[in-house]
């Protein structure tokens, strides 16, 4: 990797960090919780952080996430090590709570920054599409009616792309509605992410 790409890249995440293009919709302010190295294999793209994760400035730093490193089989050194995953959510910052849990991600998010993030990352081989607003955004048409129906079409999205439900303890009446899930997609998952860790096999954790 070249040292001008190192540089761009560092250079939009300053960027990135200091963006406030939707603060006054947000709670508890800007705090983008990106975390990624020009160097990454796999690329997580999640919905937006949660209130956990905007206190600590660590990515899926919560139950969620303890569920999503347990889908990869990857402790959380791994996972955060910006050499091997590269963590994207579609709004970067605390959107705040509705009704029914947290809201959406920020729609001016993703225009302003994902594009040109991405292509400071030429090393992507695996994008994990979590949750809807992922899936929506980089599968468009491809989609089937329902992220059930999406998740389970997972063969027709590889090798690039694996659509997950998202990890969020609040979705597990829909984990043991669907066994299949546990059964034949994260199998298949572990095995691709620990193919495309550099140093050795996933580690369980
Ligand atoms: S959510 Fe995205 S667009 Fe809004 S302030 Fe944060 S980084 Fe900027």
């Amino acid at each position: 990797m070249s040292r001008l790409r190192y540089a761009s890249l560092d250079a939009l995440l300053t960027e990135v960090r200091a963006c406030r293009a939707c603060a006054p919709h947000l709670p508890l302010g800007p705090r983008p919780i990106v975390r990624v190295g020009a160097d990454a294999r796999i690329l997580i793209v999640g919905q937006a952080p949660g209130i956990r994760v905007h206190e600590t400035g660590i990515p899926w730093n919560d139950a969620s996430g303890d569920r999503l490193r347990q889908w990869l089989g990857v402790d959380a050194a791994t996972f955060l090590d910006e050499s091997q995953f590269a963590i994207i959510p579609m709004g970067f910052c605390y959107p705040g709570r509705g009704k029914s849990g947290d809201n959406p991600p920020r729609r001016e998010c993703a225009p302003l920054w994902l594009d040109r993030l991405l292509a400071q990352l030429p090393s992507i081989e695996l994008t994990l599409l979590v949750g809807q607003y992922a899936q929506r955004h980089f599968l468009g048409a491809r989609r089937k009616p329902t992220l059930t129906e999406t998740v389970r079409a997972w063969k027709d999205y590889a090798p690039g792309f694996v659509p997950l439900p998202h990890p969020s303890p609040r979705n597990q009446p829909w984990f043991k509605q669907h066994p299949w899930f546990e059964d034949e997609v994260l199998p298949m998952l572990r095995e691709r992410v620990g193919r495309l860790l550099r140093h050795g096999p996933a580690q369980s954790g």
